[in-house]
């Protein structure tokens, strides 16, 4: 197994960037996932980084070594396709087994390996059956099989999961997850779904039109968004933003929002521009009736143990999630508190977050 470690990396297609200037590294034994919205450059980068794309610029490392210029089958990588091409002629056992075999690989080993390789994904019972009858997650698990039968130094795949129902997704999810904890292969899985990104990764790169936003663990991007984008990006619902005015000064501990005073994490720097957005989760947001901040309720959605709450107030609506027990009725008018240790505050022009005391400790893991 080894460390991937990509520095500088661009392609350009003509006069459009689709990766800009990549900068990460994925840890021997990490699984590292490539979020963000369609078209904004991760099968590109998961391209370059098996070979089947020549980088524009930057370079990439595997286990150390520069494979920038070398070809796919040159870097000892497995890549799982979303729509991965079964053989339907063959059963189980041919189709893992295949890449041995066209590598001349003796028999007797392939059959051990193909064994092996079957029990790890629970697929040993259908070793002897047509690839053409399996269900879907049956037929993901066998080209699955047919990536770690080769035990490459790591994995790429690209939303492998795609094409399956959710019943079945979220039980791949958990089976791709608990076979990562116990074959420990780096692996690179790009999806666009932030419920798989969460779930699985150990490290998530969120990418925006070709630039890595925020780089870090699933807990550092969902508590502390290093832009709006990415906080928009992750949770369902999103973070609310609630706009303020006039920068902030290096040492402030308080902000005014809709005329409520609002304590913040101390700022750790000055922010000259007008136009603020204060961030904060639906979940860090309750009900008190002493808070200036008010609003009238626009709706509920119940969801057994809580409720998303949608509150409108003089800056639109705000969602709050709250114990499912409180009874609300349209119209009802609602004060709020801001759960003041969890707040983001946010350049409304660039999208960045502002350093505050909160952000401080994990500026070096946000930017790779
Ligand atoms: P999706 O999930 O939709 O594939 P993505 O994030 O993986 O999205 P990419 O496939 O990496 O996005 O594409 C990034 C951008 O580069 C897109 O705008 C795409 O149209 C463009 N692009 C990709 N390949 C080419 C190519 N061969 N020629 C020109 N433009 C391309």
């Amino acid at each position: 197994m080894a460390e991937i470690r990509v520095q500088n990396l661009r392609k350009a297609f003509g006069e459009f960037v689709a990766v800009q200037d990549s900068n990460f590294v994925v840890e021997d034994g990490e699984f590292f996932v490539m979020l963000g919205p369609s078209g904004c450059g991760k099968t590109t980068t998961l391209r370059m980084i098996a070979g089947l794309e020549l980088p524009t610029g930057g370079k990439i490392l595997l286990g150390g070594e520069d494979v920038t210029m070398r070809r796919a089958r040159e870097r000892d990588i497995a890549f799982v396709f979303q729509l991965f091409a079964l053989y339907p002629h063959m059963n189980v056992r041919k189709n893992i087994g295949f890449p041995l075999l066209a590598q001349g690989m003796a028999s007797a080993e392939i059959r051990a390996r193909v064994d092996e390789t079957a029990k790890l994904l629970r697929i040993d019972h259908l070793l002897d059956k047509s690839v053409s009858g399996l269900a879907g997650g049956d037929r993901q698990r066998v080209a699955l099989g047919r990536a770690i039968v080769r035990r490459p130094k790591c994995f790429l795949m690209d939303e492998p999961l795609g094409t399956l129902d959710t019943e079945f997704r979220d039980l791949m999810v958990h089976e791709l997850r608990e076979l990562h904890n116990r074959i420990h292969a780096t692996t690179v899985y790009v999806t666009h779904d932030q419920m798989e990104a969460m779930s699985m990764a150990d490290k998530i790169a969120v990418m925006n039109h070709g630039v890595i936003e925020q780089f870090g663990s699933p807990r550092e991007i969902y508590d502390r968004p290093a832009t709006m984008f990415v906080a928009e990006f992750i949770g369902s619902p999103p973070m609310n933003f609630l706009k303020f005015g006039g920068g902030l000064a290096k040492g402030a501990k308080e902000i005014v929002v809709q005329g409520a005073r609002v304590t913040v994490p101390e700022v750790r720097e000055d922010v000259a521009p007008a136009d603020m957005a204060l961030g904060i989760r639906p979940e860090h947001i309750r009900f008190d009736d002493a808070s200036k901040l008010r609003g009238a309720i626009y709706g509920t959605e119940y969801l057994g143990t809580t409720q998303i709450v949608a509150v409108e107030t003089a800056d639109g609506i705000i969602k709050a999630r709250v114990a499912a027990g409180i009874h609300l009725s349209p119209g009802e008018q609602v004060g709020l508190a801001l759960s003041s240790a969890r707040l983001s505050l946010f350049e409304k022009g660039t999208g960045r977050a502002v350093k505050t005391a909160m952000y401080e400790q994990t500026a070096e893991a946000r930017h790779g």
